[in-house]
C-alpha cells in the first residue's frame, strides 16, 4: 500500500507520520513524486485501515501501489515544463514553433527564420533528414541542413527544432539543435526512442498516425524511462477515412493528454491538414482547446518547396495568423495550470 501525503503538508506532519510507522513497526520507502512525499508500505490494505492513517494530519488517501508510469499523471498537481535554449513550453505561456519542412538551401532557412521571428515565433523548425513517403522524394540535406539551422539560430537567437530518423544520426544530431524530433512515422521505433531518451536534449515527439493516446504516451514512457524526461507531445492528425483533409487533426486528444500526462502537448495543423488554408482555423481551435503550443510549416515560395508547399503559409499570412492567435489567447480564460 501507498500513503500519499497532501501536497500541502508540511514538514513537522511528515515528519509525525513516519515516526507513527516507525512506531507501528511498519516497513516502508519514503519517497518523493515532484513536491509530493509518498510512503511504500509493506501492508496489507486492513492494517492501514485498522491504523486509521487517513485521519493522520496532513494524509491524502491510500492506494494499492505506486505510480509506475513516468509519463502518466499520477496526481493533479503534476506538469512538466520543458527547457529549449531561452524558451519554456508547458508553463502556461503558448508557444509557436515555425519554419520550413525541409531545409532547402542557406538563404531560404535564414530568410524564414527572420520572417518568424520578426511575426513573434519562439523556435525554428526544419528537417535535415526527411522521412518521405517516396524514396524518389527530396530525402533532405543532412548534415548541410544542420549546419544552415545553426546559422539561423545565431542569426535569430531562435533555438531550433530538427528530426532523427535513425539511431545513428543521433549523437550528430545533438550536436547541431536544441530539441530532437521524432516523427510520426517513427513514434514506435523503439530503438530510437530508447536512443534520444539516452541523452539529454529535450525530444518533440509526435503522434504515430495510426497510434492510440495509450500507444503514444507508452512511447514517450520509452524515452522517460531512459531518463530524459523532457519530452513534449505533438498532435499532427491521425488517418480516417475522411479524404478532405490529410490527416485529421484530434483535437480532443489535447485535453485527453492533459487529463492522463503531465507533460506538454502541441499541435501540428500542417500536417494535420495538408492545406495552408486550414493552418489558420486549426490553430485558433488548438489554442481555444488548450494547447500549449503549435508547429506550423513556412515557406518564403510555397510553389517552389522541395516539400510540403501545399500546407506551407507564407511569411505574410503567418504574420496575419500570429495576430489572430494573440488575440484569442487574450480573450481566452487564464492558461494558467487552474484547470485541474
Ligand atoms: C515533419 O514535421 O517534418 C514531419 C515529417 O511530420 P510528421 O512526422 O508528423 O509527418
Ligand atoms: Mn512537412
Amino acid at each position: 500500500m501507498v500513503l500519499v501525503m497532501s501536497i500541502q503538508a508540511n514538514n513537522t506532519e511528515i515528519e509525525a507520520v513516519q515516526q507513527r510507522l516507525n512506531e507501528g513497526q511498519l516497513a516502508y520507502q519514503r519517497s518523493k513524486r515532484g513536491e509530493r512525499v509518498l510512503f511504500e508500505i509493506d501492508a496489507e490494505s486492513a492494517t492501514l485501515t485498522a491504523l486509521d492513517v487517513t485521519s493522520w494530519s496532513g494524509v491524502e488517501r491510500t492506494i494499492a501501489e505506486m505510480p509506475r508510469s513516468l509519463v502518466g499523471r499520477a496526481f493533479p498537481e503534476e506538469h512538466t515544463t520543458v527547457t529549449v535554449g531561452p524558451v519554456v513550453i508547458g508553463d502556461g505561456k503558448f508557444v509557436v514553433i515555425a519554419g520550413p519542412c525541409a531545409v532547402e538551401n542557406h538563404q531560404q532557412v535564414l530568410e524564414i527564420a527572420q520572417a518568424i521571428k520578426e511575426s513573434g515565433a519562439a523556435m525554428l523548425r526544419g528537417g535535415a533528414y526527411k522521412p518521405r513517403t517516396s524514396p524518389y522524394s527530396f530525402q533532405g540535406l543532412g548534415e548541410e541542413a544542420l549546419r544552415y539551422l545553426v546559422e539561423a539560430r545565431q542569426a535569430t537567437g531562435l533555438p531550433i527544432v530538427t528530426e532523427v530518423v535513425a539511431v545513428e544520426q543521433v549523437h550528430r544530431v545533438v550536436q547541431y539543435a536544441d530539441m530532437l524530433q521524432v516523427g510520426a512515422r517513427n513514434m514506435q521505433n523503439y530503438a530510437l526512442l530508447q536512443a534520444v531518451g539516452e541523452q539529454r536534449k529535450p525530444v518533440l515527439l509526435k503522434r504515430g498516425m495510426s497510434a492510440t493516446i495509450s500507444e503514444w504516451l507508452n512511447a514517450a514512457e520509452y524515452i522517460a524511462a531512459k531518463g530524459n524526461s523532457q519530452i513534449v507531445l505533438c498532435e499532427r492528425g491521425i488517418r480516417t477515412f475522411s479524404e478532405s483533409t490529410r490527416n485529421t487533426l484530434d483535437l480532443s486528444a489535447i485535453p485527453v493528454i492533459k487529463a492522463r500526462s503531465h507533460l506538454p502537448i502541441i499541435v501540428d495543423p500542417s500536417h494535420a491538414s495538408g492545406h495552408w488554408h486550414l493552418v489558420e482555423p486549426l490553430s485558433l481551435a488548438a489554442a481555444a482547446v488548450g494547447a500549449d503550443g503549435l508547429m506550423i510549416e513556412v515557406h518564403n515560395h510555397p510553389e517552389q518547396a522541395l516539400s510540403d508547399g501545399a500546407q506551407s503559409l507564407t511569411p505574410y499570412n503567418f504574420t496575419i495568423l500570429m495576430q489572430k492567435l494573440e488575440r484569442l489567447l487574450q480573450a481566452l480564460p487564464s492558461r494558467g495550470h487552474d484547470c485541474d
